[in-house]
């Protein structure tokens, strides 16, 4: 496994499901790891497990929309480590409801969450990062962001991230800062568990199932370490071969 010692993370929507995983293997890694989330509960239960396996982790109360939010959290890295090494932007949230059917304030809270909590958090931690040298950011997209999918506001915050993510690769590669997204398919969390796609979109998938958590994880600690020290600006599909 690669050695994250000495290193500072940070992983939103961490409480439960991807990136409660994501924030689990980066700490066993080594590095110091801040948890953040809307849900205080899942989010301290984690860091209380995490502490008394002697990782070295907090949980912070974070709505990736509030730019306040974010401006407490950098600051308490400051304080803790002094430094940021690894962002992941990984809180999302779905709205399976079509376009028809969809509000306008119902395409915003999505997009507000999904694509500008991720718009915020790049903006914000990249300074930080710069200043011990750089980092790498990992954006959390979709594999729905390659084709239309059934959740237009949720497919369309995807395709932005990818977007977000080329244009913030060569905004801050002078920086020292690498930013790549990950696009993972099916992985059955809170977010999916009772969708009605689930079945279709396994019969759709060669490998005939679904991924899981670690697979995505163990793609996150590969691209927040210097294993990946050259790839910039990439979306990595991870999905079963679903979108081959
Ligand atoms: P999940 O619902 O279990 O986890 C999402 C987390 O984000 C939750 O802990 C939630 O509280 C948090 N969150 C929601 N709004 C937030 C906000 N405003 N601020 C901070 N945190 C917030 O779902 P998951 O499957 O673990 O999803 C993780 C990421 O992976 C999401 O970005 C999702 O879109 C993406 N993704 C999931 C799948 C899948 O099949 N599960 C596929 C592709 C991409």
């Amino acid at each position: 496994m690669s050695d994250l010692s000495g290193k500072t993370a940070l992983v939103t929507g961490a409480a439960r499901g991807q990136g409660a995983v994501e924030a689990e293997l980066l700490a066993t890694a080594g590095a110091s790891v801040l948890i953040c989330d809307v849900l205080v509960d899942e989010g301290e239960a984690l860091a209380t497990r995490l502490a008394a396996e002697g990782r070295d982790v907090k949980f912070l109360k974070l709505d990736v929309t509030s730019e306040a939010g974010w401006l407490e959290a950098l600051a308490l890295i400051r304080d803790w480590t002094g430094r940021l090494d690894i962002l992941v932007n990984n809180a999302g949230i779905i709205n399976r409801k079509t376009i028809t059917d969809m509000s306008v304030d119902e395409w915003k809270k999505v997009v507000e969450v999904n694509a500008t909590g991720a718009f915020i958090g790049v903006k914000l931690a990249a300074p930080l990062m710069a200043e011990t040298g750089g980092g790498s950011i990992v954006n959390i997209s979709s594999n729905s962001a390659f084709s239309g999918h059934y959740d237009p506001a949720y497919t369309a915050s995807k395709w932005a991230i990818r977007g977000l993510t080329r244009t913030a690769a060569m905004e801050f590669a002078e920086d020292g800062i690498r930013v790549n997204a990950i696009c993972p398919g099916l992985i059955v969390t809170d977010l999916n568990r009772n969708s009605p796609h689930l079945g279709p979109m396994i019969g759709m998938t060669p490998m005939s199932r679904a991924g899981e958590a670690d697979e995505v994880a163990q793609l996150v600690l590969f691209l927040a370490s210097d294993a990946s020290a050259f790839i910039t600006g990439e979306d990595f599909v991870i999905d079963g071969g679903f979108t081959a």
